[in-house]
């Protein structure tokens, strides 16, 4: 992996530093969020350092899909089935996003609102 694509997340699928893995597969790794938002809130990240949503190329297609599968199985495994929960991807400034590695935030367990900040 190059110096440019090294992220904190690159190093959580790297077991460099630590993190609580609820998932993982051959593609994805999904890991409870540092600073959760919501009672549940789990990341699910590609193995793959794409930096961001608006960078994934054609290509990427099938894992995209699989990503949104693995974070349905993730939420399923959480318990959040019945009552739902809220899927985010925060991409470039404007989105919020902080950290480059592209990942699905996965919410749940509160009511949540609408519009979001
Ligand atoms: P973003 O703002 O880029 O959409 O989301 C990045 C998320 O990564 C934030 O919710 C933040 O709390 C989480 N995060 C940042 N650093 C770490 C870390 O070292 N470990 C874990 N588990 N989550 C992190």
């Amino acid at each position: 992996m190059s110096q440019t694509t090294e992220t904190i997340f690159s190093k959580i699928i790297q077991r460099e530093i630590p993190a609580e893995i609820v998932y993982e597969d051959d593609l994805a790794l999904a890991f409870k969020d540092i600073n959760p938002q919501a009672p549940i809130h789990i990341l699910v990240i590609p193995k793959k350092p794409i930096p961001q949503l608006a960078e994934a190329e054609s290509e990427d297609r099938d894992l995209l899909g699989h990503l949104l599968l693995t974070a349905k199985h993730v939420a399923e495994q959480a318990g959040l089935q019945e009552k739902g929960y809220r899927i985010v991807i925060n991409t470039g400034p404007d989105g919020g996003q902080t950290v480059f590695h592209l990942h699905l935030h996965i919410l749940g367990g509160r009511q949540m609102t609408w519009p979001p900040g």
